[in-house]
Formats: structure tokens, C-alpha cells, sequence
């Protein structure tokens, strides 16, 4: 039982970089294709530019994000390879974009026009890859529209000043069946887009498919959930390794009576009880629902489950009879293999996926870096 004594923040998430780098590495034996490490939303709330660099180092080529903003984060932290950024906004800044050499995701004729006239006017070679839609309807250029935009494609690569790098697809389902239609719709476009005389490479699969179905591998595999130790099927394991750690310690006792209140909930405690305080709440992460299902576990092996209502900053547990001192560290999310509550718990106690609990880790959480395999 060693106290934390010297935590400079209520809670810290400790990351893995070696997990990432070996997650990487594991994931290229299984696809056997180029990697792009996808580290959008600040690299799934782990940062951005460690999550990237740890991906690069254990064998990604390439990285993939959202927004512009989060491409021109990473250029400036002197990350040198290609970086595709495939979510473009009203006001987004293209114009720095094309100087920082991002690639763009373009989905329709008019953006394409817009990026080869600003190419042109900045004296740079814009390059650019085009979503195709093959069914999921989020984002893409719709078959009708093919023609026209590869067209302009073609017309501004003619120009000098724009290449076309890739033609690519997001797939959703879960399973191969659900990806055969729209790899033969991809496979039409990127037809059609040689036929104008473009050279594109062709890319689909996220971690997922990437996982479970070779035919989506083609040129390039964009992977982000794998490498931050996210499985893409729980039942079937790659073996990856689980990327954080969170923890966070005990700053108060209470020793509670029965009929005693605990929380915003006012939530009635039935019999004598001692109650530790954690500095940690829903604006961090732990989500109001997290009680009562979940908890923390002490060094010792301990679970505490969570009591009364999570606030924004706050959550309280029940020690029990448990012999503890303020200081005591906990952990969260750990490692299952060693009998902690993992990513995969949380996510399954709180009817959702690893993603949305990375992701909802909030700004107070102290975010630091381990090399060694499994944060200690
Ligand atoms: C998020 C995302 C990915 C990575 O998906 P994972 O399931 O996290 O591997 C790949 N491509 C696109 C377009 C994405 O938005």
C-alpha cells in the first residue's frame, strides 16, 4: 500500500506507448498492408502526436484525422509523414492545410475546382484522395456525382497543380457479408477513375473489417481502435495490449451511519458503512451511470464499488470494513489480465463501446507517457 503522495493531478491516465508500438506491429502481421495510424479526437483522448508517434515507431506509414485543425497539429510537432485529413468544415483552414502539404478527402466536384484554384494561387501541388458513399451514408460522393467530380479530378490534375492520391470508403457492419456490396461499389468508382487516366490507390477498412476480412485490406488498412488496444472482436482475440492505465486515490473518509444520505441522489445508506471520497467525476470521465455497477480497485485487490450519484467532480465509494488511509491509490481502468476492471467492462456496464469512454476522458485527467509494457 503505497500512498500517492506526489500526484500533481486528481487523477492521471497513464499510456502506453510500447502497447501502441506493439499493437501497431501485431496489426501489420494480421493485414499484411501499409498502415495508417488514425488518431483523430486527440488520438482517442490519449494525445494526438504520442499516440502517432508511438504508431510510426512500430511501423505506420501514414496518419489519418478528422479535421484540418488536427492534421496541422501533428505537422507542427514535426511529424513528417503523409497525414489525411477527411472532414472539411465551412471556414476550415485549407489554404494553411495545403502549405503544411495535408492530404484532403474531397467528396464533391466544387471542393475539388475550390482546392485546385487555391493550389494554384498558393503555388503548391494540392494533393488529394476522393470518398466514395458505398452505402453507409454518412459521408462520400454519391454514385450520380462520380463522373462529373472525376472529371474535375482529372481536369485539375491536368493542371499541374493537384494529385490524386487515393479513392477510398468507410464500411460499417460487422461482418464480411455486410462488406461485399460496398467494396464492388469502390471497385466501380476506382474503374471509372482509371478509365479517366487517375492512378489512385484504393483503401476501405478500419480496424474491424481490416481484422476479420482480407478483401478490404487492398492498398492500405486505417487503423485507430486496434492500436490504442481496443479488440476489434472481443470473442476472437488479436492479443493486443490494453494502452491505459487510469488511476487516481483516495483523499477522504467518512464513517457513515445507517440512514446516512450520500450524494446529489440523496442515496440511503442501510447500515453503518465507512465511504472513501475519489477526486474524479462525470466531467472526467466516469459517467453519472457508472454507479452503482462500477468502482475502483485498490492496490490490494479490493473492489469499491461506487455509491450514491457520480457528480461532476466527485464520486464516492464503499470501503467497507477495508483498512485504508487518505492517499491510497486506485485504479479504474487497468489491465484485466491482472484481475482489473478493464476498458471493455466499463464500456459493457455502461451499454457502450471502449471509443466513447477513451474519448470522454476529461481535460483535468493528467495524461502521461510509459515506455514500458504495462504501466506500473
Ligand atoms: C475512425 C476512422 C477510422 C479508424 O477506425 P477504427 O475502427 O478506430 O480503426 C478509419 N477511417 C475513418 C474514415 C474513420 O473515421
Amino acid at each position: 500500500m503505497t500512498p500517492l503522495t506526489t500526484s500533481a493531478s486528481p487523477s492521471t491516465v497513464t499510456v502506453s506507448l510500447s502497447a501502441i508500438r506493439a499493437n501497431t506491429r501485431m496489426m501489420r502481421e494480421v493485414c499484411g498492408t501499409p498502415i495508417m495510424a488514425v488518431v483523430k479526437a486527440d488520438g482517442f483522448g490519449l494525445g494526438a502526436i504520442r499516440v502517432a508517434r508511438a504508431a510510426v515507431s512500430g511501423g505506420a506509414t501514414e496518419l489519418g484525422v478528422a479535421t484540418i485543425d488536427e492534421a496541422l497539429t501533428l505537422r507542427a510537432a514535426s511529424l513528417e509523414e503523409p497525414i489525411l485529413a477527411w472532414m472539411l468544415h465551412d471556414g476550415a483552414r485549407v489554404g494553411e492545410a495545403l502549405d503544411a502539404k495535408i492530404r484532403l478527402s474531397l467528396t464533391r466536384r466544387a471542393q475539388v475546382a475550390e482546392v485546385a484554384r487555391l493550389a494554384a494561387g498558393l503555388g503548391v501541388v494540392a494533393e488529394i484522395e476522393l470518398e466514395v458513399e458505398t452505402g453507409m451514408h454518412r459521408s462520400g460522393c454519391s454514385e450520380a456525382d462520380w463522373d462529373a467530380t472525376l472529371d474535375e479530378a482529372r481536369r485539375a490534375e491536368a493542371s499541374g497543380w493537384v494529385r490524386v492520391i487515393g479513392v477510398w470508403t468507410h464500411l460499417s457492419g460487422c461482418s464480411p457479408a455486410h462488406f461485399t456490396e460496398p467494396l464492388e461499389t469502390l471497385g466501380r468508382a476506382a474503374d471509372l477513375a482509371r478509365r479517366k487516366g487517375l492512378r489512385p490507390r484504393v483503401h476501405a477498412a478500419a480496424s474491424l473489417a481490416a481484422t476479420i476480412d482480407p478483401r478490404t485490406r487492398l492498398d492500405l488498412v486505417r487503423l485507430g481502435a486496434s492500436l490504442v488496444g481496443i479488440e476489434p472482436v472481443r470473442a476472437d482475440p488479436v492479443g493486443l495490449h490494453p494502452a491505459i492505465r487510469w488511476e487516481s486515490h483516495i483523499t477522504q473518509l467518512h464513517d457513515v451511519r445507517e440512514g446516512a444520505l450520500v450524494g446529489y441522489g440523496r442515496h440511503r445508506i442501510d447500515s453503518p458503512r465507512r465511504l472513501a471520497l475519489i477526486p474524479v467525476g462525470y466531467a472526467d470521465g466516469v459517467p453519472r451511470r457508472a454507479s452503482p455497477t462500477l468502482g475502483v480497485l485498490t492496490r490490494t485487490g479490493h473492489k469499491l464499488p461506487f455509491i450514491g450519484t457520480i457528480s461532476m467532480d466527485h464520486a464516492v465509494v464503499d470501503i467497507g470494513d477495508l483498512e485504508v488511509s487518505p492517499g491510497e491509490a486506485v485504479v479504474l481502468i487497468g489491465d484485466p489480465l491482472r484481475g482489473e476492471p478493464g476498458l471493455a467492462d466499463w464500456a459493457d456496464a455502461l451499454d457502450t463501446i471502449e471509443q466513447e469512454i477513451l474519448t470522454g476522458l476529461g481535460d483535468r485527467v493528467a495524461r502521461v507517457e510509459s515506455t514500458s509494457a504495462w504501466p506500473a
